[in-house]
């Protein structure tokens, strides 16, 4: 089996394939030989499970999750990988590497096709940097049965997306978050454990979904604008983002705020789910 946490591995297989690292696609990848095996086991993946790795590289990652998993499915979007990753994966009967975007593949198919006679199925993933938001609300708010999403990501965007909703650092991403999952920062990765070594460090997170969301708005999308529009102007109060966000007169935003049984001047950082949600009900009655 191939080491590929050895550096000199790494470069011989590219270089046999003819494959240079793409930094537009994000491609760092893990070195530290105790990372991959510490995600795989604290995202809690079983062998009678299956799981979407997302990203495989030149399949390190890939490697640990198939000695647990039962079956798994790496989409790699970079088409000058497929082979290399044909070579290092060649030991593992239960894995399958597709080339796609996972942005534009059919999940609910993927999943119906690859986990049928799975217990439980896991997101995991060392993620390209550069659409790691947009990856993880995806796959949030996709309904697809996922138990929970293990991903390497930026520190400050992990940081971000776990913040408790309430708290300084919180933003509307970590409130989409919290609606659809219990989010934890698990453990840091520096910057040295990747190559090639780019000028931020990392963390893995664990987003465990939840099987209905943390709250029941009386619709949904109304709650989310609510949410973005209270979060738009960070260092104003939230009922300036919402007049703004929503084209709602201030003497309106007051009226919801109060009525919810918050302080006009409020800003968004400070509001928990529960009043965000209290809020925006509020506001729904008066749209
Ligand atoms: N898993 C490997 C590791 O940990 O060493 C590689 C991780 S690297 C940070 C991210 C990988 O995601 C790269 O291999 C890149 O080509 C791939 N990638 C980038 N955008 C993607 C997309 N939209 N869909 C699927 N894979 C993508």
């Amino acid at each position: 089996m191939y080491n590929l946490t050895d550096i000199n591995t790494i470069k011989r297989v590219m270089s046999r394939h003819g494959v240079t690292f793409s930094k537009a696609l994000g491609q760092n990848f893990i070195i530290d030989p105790e990372v991959c095996p510490e995600i795989v086991r604290q995202s809690g993946v079983t062998e009678e499970d299956g799981v979407l790795e997302i990203g495989p590289g030149v399949g390190v990652l890939t490697q640990e999750i198939a000695k647990k998993a039962k079956k798994v499915v790496a989409l790699e979007l970079d088409t000058r990988l497929i082979p290399v990753l044909a070579d290092t994966l060649e030991d593992f009967s239960n894995v399958d590497v597709i080339n796609a975007d996972v942005m534009k593949t059919d999940l609910p198919g993927l999943f119906e096709e690859n986990f049928k006679d799975c217990i439980n199925i896991h997101v995991i993933a060392n993620l390209p940097y550069y659409i790691t938001s947009p990856i993880i609300m995806m796959l949030l708010e996709s309904n697809l049965p996922i138990k929970a999403i293990t991903v390497m990501v930026q520190k400050e965007a992990g940081e971000r997306l776990c913040a408790r909703v309430g708290s300084r650092d919180a933003g509307a991403v970590s409130v989409a978050v919290n609606y659809y999952s219990v989010a934890e920062e698990l453990f840091f990765v520096p910057r040295e454990s990747f190559m090639p070594s780019p000028n931020v460090d990392s963390e893995v997170i664990k987003l465990s979904v939840r099987e209905t969301p943390a709250i029941n708005p009386t619709d949904e999308k109304f709650f989310f604008s609510v949410v973005k529009a209270a979060f738009s102007q960070r260092r104003k109060t939230a009922a300036n983002g919402l007049s703004s966000g929503l084209g709602m007169a201030k003497n309106k935003i007051f009226e919801a705020l109060t009525n919810a049984g918050l302080d006009t001047n409020v800003r968004a950082e400070k509001l928990t789910t529960e009043e965000l949600f209290a809020l925006s009900e509020e506001l729904y009655k008066m749209r």
